[in-house]
């Protein structure tokens, strides 16, 4: 009986160790196959233009972008989104493959980007958030970067219902925006220390705000305009695409048109009917404004549950684009592609980058 019971301990602890060995060498076969395999990346970018405050780094000037697009077919082929996808699924990813993506629809990727993507004959993806609220006003965080940062004058203290609860901040001597912070304001960008209470105030309510719905986030923007003392915030005319112009974009074929949602939810907060609404909704009006399939969607914010994942794939996309930062493999799940977020770098900050990235895993 003891010797049973001996011999079941050591059978087991033995059986954890042989486990633990072949767990161990698979996970390092696997490592080994991912750093040996075909790696390619697909690159996220924003907005090709320089702006005056741009706190999440999404700005790329249109001369770095040159300088970007020279390197990359230097040293590899660039190619579709799409065919990526299909170059996984052969199992034949070229060596060094790089896609190149756009998220959210702004317009100077029809300006500035595509001349240049043009002249380099390079594709793109451009992920588009269809809704009508993005052209009435704009994105809620450039709204807020607006009245936040861009505003020269705010009163002492704002007060404000936010979710069922109440806020307030002191703005302190920071109610007027100083000449000596506006070089700060233009380079800070929200990751890093905020260099005034507006900076703290505004990546407090960015993180309140991302959470809301569209008409009560859309509510409090309201009240921060008035609170503001500016009329009302009106998105500059030509600073998202209009149907028009994404029907521009796509017409030559160089550019894919992708889908990024209706309203650029946090689509794990919604409930899987309003997830499917908004995903199926933005495929269908963007398909009737390009008059082709739409076959490539980006989850917002980079954000999704599981049941997302098979909500886009159930709507008829071949593959979806996370912001997850990794190389892509023959392994890759076309649906959660990884991509690298692109910044305003020149190009030789650039080339160093891709080859950090490139090196991974
Ligand atoms: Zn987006």
């Amino acid at each position: 009986m003891v010797v049973g019971e001996e011999m079941t301990t050591a059978q087991s602890v033995r059986q954890r160790l042989v486990d633990r060995t072949v767990g161990g060498s698979r996970k390092f076969l696997g490592r080994l196959k991912k750093r040996f395999s075909p790696r390619g990346l697909i690159l996220a970018y924003h907005r090709i233009t320089e702006v005056s405050s741009d706190p999440w780094g999404l700005c790329v000037s249109p001369r770095h972008f040159g300088e970007h697009l020279e390197i990359l077919t230097k040293h590899g082929p660039v190619l579709r989104l799409q065919q990526v996808v299909e170059a996984i699924d052969a199992g034949d990813l070229p060596r060094r493959a790089f896609a190149i993506t756009f998220d959210d629809g702004y317009a100077d990727v029809l300006h500035n980007a595509k001349p240049l993507l043009d002249q380099f004959r390079v594709p793109a993806t451009v992920f588009v958030t269809t809704g009508e609220g993005r052209q009435k006003r704009g994105f809620w965080w450039d709204e807020l970067d607006r009245l936040l940062l861009q505003t020269d004058r705010l009163p002492d203290t704002l007060r404000l219902g936010i979710n069922g609860e109440t806020y307030t901040w002191e703005l302190g001597p920071d109610t007027r925006s100083k000449e000596e912070d506006s070089w700060r304001s233009r380079s800070w960008k929200a990751w890093e220390e905020a260099p005034t209470e507006r900076h703290t105030l505004y990546r407090t309510l960015w993180q309140l705000l991302i959470k809301l719905p569209e008409n009560e986030r859309e509510q409090v923007l309201d009240k921060l305009t008035a609170w503001a003392g500016v009329t009302p915030a009106v998105q500059p005319p030509d600073a998202l695409l209009s149907s028009q112009e994404i029907a521009t974009l796509a017409a030559d074929g160089l550019v894919e048109i992708g889908a990024h949602t209706v309203t650029h939810p946090l689509l794990s907060a919604l409930s899987v009917s309003a997830q499917r609404e908004e995903i199926q909704q933005s495929k269908t009006s963007l398909e009737r404004m390009v008059s082709r399939p739409v076959m490539s969607f980006a989850f917002p914010y980079g954000n999704f549950a599981p049941e997302t994942v098979s909500t886009v794939c159930e709507a008829g996309f071949s593959c979806a684009c996370s912001t997850a930062v990794d190389i892509v493999t023959e392994d890759s799940n076309r649906f959660q592609l990884p991509r690298v977020q692109v910044m305003d770098w020149d190009g030789e900050v650039f080339a160093s980058q891709l080859s950090k990235w490139l090196s991974r895993g």
